[in-house]
C-alpha cells in the first residue's frame, strides 16, 4: 500500500542535493514503476496535428502573438498516414496534439477519431487545450480515449499571470479536468518545472494535487524559455526570493518525476521531450531509471515538426519518424527494459 507523500517529505526532497540520498529516491521511484506499472515502456506516437493557437500563454512560442512562426494544419489524410505508421511501428497509441485551435471543429475532429478508430487498432488520446464541454462529449462518443491538460502550476496567482483569460473567461484547467473525468476519459495533467515566480511550496502543492486528482497520465517537464513570449522578459515574471525560486533544472525535473511515481504509482509517466532537451544523450533513459514508463515518438512530418516550436531548440526536431522510432526502441532496450505491446491503459483504471 502505497501513500503519498507529506508536505514537509516532498520539499525536503526537492531541496536535496546530496548524490547518495537521491539514489535512495531514485530507487524507490523505479521500484514503484516496476511494482505498479512494471518492465514495459509505452510508445505513444505523437501528431502535432495544428500550430495555430487563440490563446496568449506567456511561456509558449505558439502563443496566437507570435508572428516569427510560420502556421500550419494538418490535413485528415496525412494525420491518417501517420496514425499508419504508428500501427506499422507497433506502438498503441496515437496522441493528437496541437495549439488551441478552433479550426480543428468539432465534426472534423470526430470524423477523424472515427476513422482512425474505424481503421486502426489505436488508443487515441487528445490534447488540444480548453476545448467546450459539448466539443469533448462529441469526441469522447467518437472513440476518444484519454486526454493531457496540464494545469502548468496550482498557484493561482502566478497561472493566471502566465495564462491570461480568453475573451474575459478565467481559465479554469481544474474544472475541464473534472468534466475530463466525468465524461469517461483517462486524464492526464501534468506541470512545468522552474516556471519564473514558482516557488518550492508550489513545486510541492502541485505533486499533492497530482494525488488528489488520481491522475491516470502525469506529465512534467523543465520550463524553457522561448525568446518571443513575454516570461523571456525578467520585467513580466513574478519575483520571489532567489532561495524560494525552483530552478528549471535536469536534476529538478529528475526529483519531480521521481515524487510523481511516489505520488501516483500506477499513473504513466512520460519521460518528455523537454526532458530530453536539457539532456539528449541520457535525458530519455535516466527519466525512465527515474519513475517514467512512457516515452512519445514524434510521427509529425519533419516539414511541419520544425514550426511546431513551443520552445527553441526543441530535441528531435528534424529526424524522420522512422529515425525517431528506431532510436528510442534502442534506448529503451540499452536499459534493459522492453516496448510495451498494445494500448497500455493506465493500471489505475482498473483500481478505480
Ligand atoms: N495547447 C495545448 C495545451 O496548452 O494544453 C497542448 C499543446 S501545449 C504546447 C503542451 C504543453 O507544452 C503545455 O501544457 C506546456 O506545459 C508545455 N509548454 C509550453 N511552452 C513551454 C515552454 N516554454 N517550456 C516547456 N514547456 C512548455
Ligand atoms: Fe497555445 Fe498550448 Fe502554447 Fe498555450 S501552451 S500558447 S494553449 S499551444
Amino acid at each position: 500500500m502505497n501513500t503519498p507523500l507529506t508536505r514537509p517529505e516532498i520539499l525536503a526532497w526537492l531541496r536535496d542535493e546530496r548524490p547518495d540520498r537521491l539514489a535512495e529516491l531514485w530507487q524507490a521511484a523505479d521500484q514503484t514503476r516496476q511494482q505498479y506499472v512494471g518492465t514495459d515502456v509505452h510508445l505513444r506516437g505523437l501528431v502535432e496535428l495544428s500550430n495555430y493557437c487563440v490563446r496568449l500563454c506567456g511561456y509558449c512560442g505558439l502563443r496566437a502573438a507570435n508572428r516569427q512562426i510560420e502556421r500550419y494544419r494538418m490535413s485528415e489524410d496525412e494525420v491518417m498516414q501517420c496514425a499508419r505508421k504508428a500501427v506499422q511501428f507497433g506502438y498503441g497509441t496515437v496522441v493528437l496534439q496541437s495549439g488551441e485551435d478552433p479550426g480543428l471543429t468539432c465534426g472534423w475532429l470526430a470524423t477523424l477519431i472515427r476513422r482512425i478508430k474505424k481503421e486502426t487498432p489505436l488508443a487515441v488520446t487528445l490534447s488540444l487545450g480548453e476545448r467546450d464541454e459539448a466539443e469533448l462529449a462529441a469526441w469522447r462518443k467518437a472513440g476518444g480515449d484519454r486526454y493531457l491538460l496540464r494545469f502548468e502550476t496550482s498557484n493561482r496567482r502566478l497561472y493566471e499571470a502566465i495564462h491570461p483569460p480568453r475573451n474575459g473567461e478565467i481559465s479554469d484547467r481544474l474544472a475541464i479536468l473534472r468534466k475530463l473525468r466525468e465524461l469517461g476519459y483517462e486524464v492526464g495533467s501534468g506541470t512545468m518545472i522552474g516556471i519564473p515566480g514558482q516557488t518550492y511550496d508550489d513545486l510541492a502543492a502541485d505533486l499533492e494535487l497530482f494525488a488528489a486528482l488520481d491522475l491516470d497520465m502525469i506529465g512534467v517537464g523543465p520550463y524553457l524559455v522561448h525568446p518571443e513570449t513575454p516570461l523571456a522578459d525578467a520585467r513580466n515574471r513574478l519575483t520571489v526570493a532567489g532561495s524560494e525560486q525552483v530552478p528549471a533544472t535536469e536534476l529538478m525535473t529528475y526529483k519531480v518525476l521521481a515524487l510523481a511515481r511516489l505520488q501516483c504509482p500506477r499513473a504513466n509517466i512520460p519521460a518528455t521531450t523537454a526532458l530530453a532537451t536539457l539532456n539528449i544523450a541520457q535525458g530519455r533513459e535516466l527519466g525512465l531509471e527515474r519513475g517514467a514508463n512512457v516515452v512519445m515518438p514524434n510521427l509529425t512530418p519533419p516539414k511541419y515538426r520544425v514550426h511546431y516550436e513551443i520552445y527553441p531548440a526543441k530535441a528531435c526536431i528534424r529526424e524522420t519518424s522512422d529515425q525517431c522510432n528506431a532510436c528510442l526502441t534502442a534506448r529503451i532496450t540499452s536499459i534493459g527494459r522492453q516496448v510495451g505491446v498494445g494500448r497500455g491503459d493506465s493500471p489505475n483504471l482498473r483500481k478505480r
